[in-house]
């Protein structure tokens, strides 16, 4: 056998899988459809938003504060703060003051008012009530995937870039993947192939969806959005759409929406979204200079699917991250090791279950 593992895929999650395997020893080969650190998938965009108050569900955060733990040996997590803003029924802010306040995190609530006093930016609705996460922060997904495969392949991983996976297959003591190049053998395959799951886990049983989304950059006053005075910010408005942001980092003032009952998050042109943040950030232009594409893959319940193939021991899955998957990558990059090489892991991934019955 010529590697311990084939990781499919060096994004987000597969940048981080194959640093945590090879630093572990085993000998890994990485594979991807094309060159590092690419734009075609779902890690770019210069920022994604890290917290632990956690609106998706509490079962996250001790994944998130081992993920702290990992953010900071690589150094890549800045603390700006953030904001999560809502009516105090709200899934954005009960659900973060729930988990917060079960953890014990950190937190202060701050009405509008206080919110305008602090962040000058802000100028939310009356009966807005935010909770502040000081520890919040962002990364930047384009220097998480270089510094995880530079991690990689410091330690002794293979990385083929710009080679896809046409197939892959278990054998009787392992798995077997062929590209246009050539035919791999390995103990254990890792797959994480980010919106191109649906191609290579055609019958998992969790069904995904793939959707489009658009990121902004909008002029902002100068000064009030400069990330000193300008946490990250995710706010729930009073119809149910759920746009987020971020501070100014000299490209403009990041924002998009990321679920609406109104439309296809994805149908929010640039203006659209301008109009809707406009009771929330006054000074923000009402024209995006510059608009980014990504995808979400999402699952029904948008819990992750991340953990053993329901037929192929030896072959794990991680995909359907559902956008807010990037702030865990260094924490499940660990876990897909921990299965991969032990065959279990500390770590609680229940609710990320592949085989738990979900319809579309
Ligand atoms: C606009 C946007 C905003 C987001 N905001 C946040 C946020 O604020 N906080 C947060 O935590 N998360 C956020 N997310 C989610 C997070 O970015 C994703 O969950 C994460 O990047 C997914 O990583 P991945 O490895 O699954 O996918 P990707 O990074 O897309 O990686 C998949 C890789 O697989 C490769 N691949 C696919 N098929 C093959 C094949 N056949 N052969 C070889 N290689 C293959 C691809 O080339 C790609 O490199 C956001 C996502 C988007 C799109």
């Amino acid at each position: 056998m010529t590697y311990d593992v084939v990781v499919v895929g060096l994004g987000g999650m597969g940048s981080a899988a194959a640093a945590a395997l090879a630093r572990r020893g085993q000998r890994v080969l990485g594979l991807d459809r094309y060159r590092p650190v690419h734009d075609q998938g779902a890690s770019h965009g210069e920022t994604r938003i890290v917290r632990k108050a956690y609106f998706e569900g509490s079962a996250y955060v001790p994944l998130l504060l081992r993920a702290y733990e990992l953010w900071d040996e690589l150094g890549l997590l800045t603390r700006n703060g953030g904001l999560f803003l809502g009516a105090p029924d709200s899934r954005v802010l009960a659900g973060s003051l729930a988990t917060a306040q079960e953890w014990d995190l950190p937190h202060e609530l701050l009405d509008a008012a206080e919110v305008h006093r602090r962040f000058p930016a802000f100028t939310p609705p009356g009966d807005t009530v935010a909770l502040l996460e000081r520890d919040a922060g962002w990364v930047s997904p384009e220097a998480a995937v270089g510094a995880q495969l530079e991690r990689a392949a410091r330690a002794g991983a293979e990385l083929h870039h710009q080679e896809p996976v046409d197939a892959w297959e278990a054998t009787a003591d392992g798995v077997r993947v062929t590209t246009a190049r050539g035919t791999y053998e390995a103990g254990a395959l890792v797959l994480a192939p980010g919106r191109w799951a649906v191609d290579l886990l055609p019958e998992a049983p969790v069904p995904l969806r793939v959707e489009e989304r658009r990121v902004h950059f909008f002029p902002g006053t100068a000064g009030d959005f400069a990330q000193e005075r300008f946490p990250v910010w995710i706010w729930e408005r009073p119809d149910g759409t759920v746009p987020y942001g971020f501070p100014d980092l000299g490209s403009g003032v990041k924002a998009a929406v990321h679920h609406s009952r109104l439309r296809p998050a994805a149908e929010w042109p640039g203006e659209d979204v301008g109009e809707l943040l406009a009771p929330l950030l006054r000074g923000l232009g009402p024209r995006p200079l510059r608009t980014v594409d990504c995808t979400y893959t999402l699952t029904p319940d948008e819990h992750f699917v991340l953990g053993r193939h329901a037929a192929h021991e030896r072959v794990l899955v991680a995909c359907g991250f559902s956008g807010h998957g990037f702030k865990l990558t260094p924490v499940l990059g660990e876990a897909l090791a921990d299965l991969a090489v032990a065959g279990s892991t500390p770590h609680d991934l229940s609710l990320f279950d592949p085989c738990r019955p979900l319809r579309a």
